[in-house]
């Protein structure tokens, strides 16, 4: 480690009330009449841009270079001693679900800036230009696709998106337009590979793993890709009377084996598996069900582990129609792939969370973000911070002020190593 980087450790942490009072603020703008009607900020009208507003006026204050891309990805530059050299960059969304909550996406835009702001209160010009972003619709909640600020930046967006309609029958296009951007420009938002050194993102849990094991971050090894598949079963609809047990071709029955099989397959891979759509028919209380239809959702941090899961779960098909004499149709209609985080800024984050004495709790992401598209361009690291009863994407989503510290404080360590350090690609 350089003796620069040393002399960093005696850095204060960053300013717990100023950040809580910021994610306050923030929570107010979108917000329903009544707490329980939570945060709607759809992308793209007038509340998602009165946030973004309020993240340029912040960025401003703080003493960031700021602009706004070609699709509405806020960017907030803190000017590097080399700034030859590929930037670090760290931000989440301010777009949210339809009632979602005050933390998804906030806290990881919020904690960015006050990380560089303190940087910037001590006097720190890190080697490396830090950029803070606040991306354009990562929750898709509007027009039902999402990811569209990172993808432009990565220069994945297609130009279909603006074809999109949302349920009021809006283009992506129109939207664009009455927001004030050139739907025809969104290409210039993409940067190249080359510019971006790495991208960290901090993000609430979503979930209850964090809390259960009673710590209140975890570092990401890898962000779980979703496979989704459509099955349907065929037996025979007879008389729930009339039918022996043994002659039976019941559809409902080789489900219910189906969603043990999807279970198995998941504890067996460590990874997840849900059935969470159904239906049987014909649907009456004295016919045997002839046909079963649902879904299966697979998740796994390793796109070879999920391979293995999805293999012993055709097998289980295979098995099950030859045991209960139905036939199995099945359809692949999703396949992200997962997105596996650098090494590099695993080591980061580990001896950043040492140093700050909150230890580190290695784990899968389990949600989609912002980092699984960055990951694709550039080296991607994520910083968890636990969620009270893993509740999100609603009103009663909660964060403790002293967690929400801890996150922006780990990744404030995180950014001066990166921003300061020695980086394999200089080498
Ligand atoms: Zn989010």
């Amino acid at each position: 480690m350089s003796e620069e980087v040393s002399n960093l450790q005696t850095t204060a942490g960053i300013n717990q009330q100023r950040l809580w009072g910021h994610l306050m603020k923030l929570r107010e703008i979108g917000a329903g009449e009544h707490e329980s009607e939570g945060i709607t900020r759809l992308s793209f009208t007038p509340p998602e841009i009165e946030a973004k507003k309020y993240i340029i006026r912040l960025m401003e204050e703080v003493g960031l270079d700021v602009k706004m891309d070609a699709v509405g990805n806020v960017l907030g530059r803190l000017e590097g001693t080399n700034p030859e050299l590929p930037v670090i960059m760290t931000g989440s969304h301010v777009d949210t679900v339809i009632q979602g909550g005050p933390f998804d996406g906030s806290l990881g835009v919020l904690g960015a800036i006050e990380a560089v702001r303190t940087m910037i209160e001590h006097s720190e010009q890190p080697k490396r230009t830090i950029e803070v972003v606040s991306f354009s619709d990562e929750e898709g909640t509007r027009f039902g696709a999402g990811y569209l600020g990172s993808k432009a930046l990565t220069g994945q967006l297609k130009p279909g998106f603006l074809q999109l309609t949302d349920k009021e029958g809006f283009t992506y296009k129109e939207a664009l337009l009455s927001a004030g951007f050139d739907p025809g420009r969104y290409i210039e938002a993409a940067r190249s590979q080359e510019e971006i050194e790495a991208f960290v993102e901090m993000h609430i849990e979503q979930g209850r793993v964090l809390e259960e094991a009673d710590v209140p971050v975890g570092i990401v090894t890898s962000i779980q890709g979703p496979l989704w598949l459509k099955v349907k079963i065929q037996g025979a609809a007879d008389h729930a009377g009339a039918t022996p047990m043994a002659i039976r071709k019941d559809a409902s029955l080789a489900m219910a084996e189906t969603m043990l099989a999807v279970e198995r397959v998941a504890v067996t891979y460590e990874g997840v598996g849900t059935v969470g759509k159904l239906n049987v028919t014909p649907g009456g209380v004295n016919i045997i069900p002839g046909e079963a239809e649902f879904t299966i959702d697979l998740r796994h941090g390793s796109e070879e582990a999920r391979s293995s899961m999805l293999r012993d779960l055709y097998a289980a098909f295979h098995s099950i129609e030859s045991a209960r004499g139905v036939s199995f149709v099945s359809e692949i209609t999703k396949e992200e792939a997962p997105a596996v985080c650098s090494s590099e800024i695993q080591t980061v984050l580990d001896e950043a969370a040492d140093e700050c004495g909150i230890g580190s709790t290695p784990m899968p992401c389990g949600a989609g973000h912002d980092a699984l598209i960055m990951s694709t361009v550039s080296k991607m690291g994520m910083i968890l911070v636990r969620s009270e009863n893993g509740i999100s994407h609603n009103p009663k989503e909660w964060t403790t002020a002293e967690d929400c510290a801890t996150g922006t404080n780990l990744l404030l360590r995180t950014l001066q190593k990166l921003a300061h350090g020695e980086m394999e690609r200089d080498v």
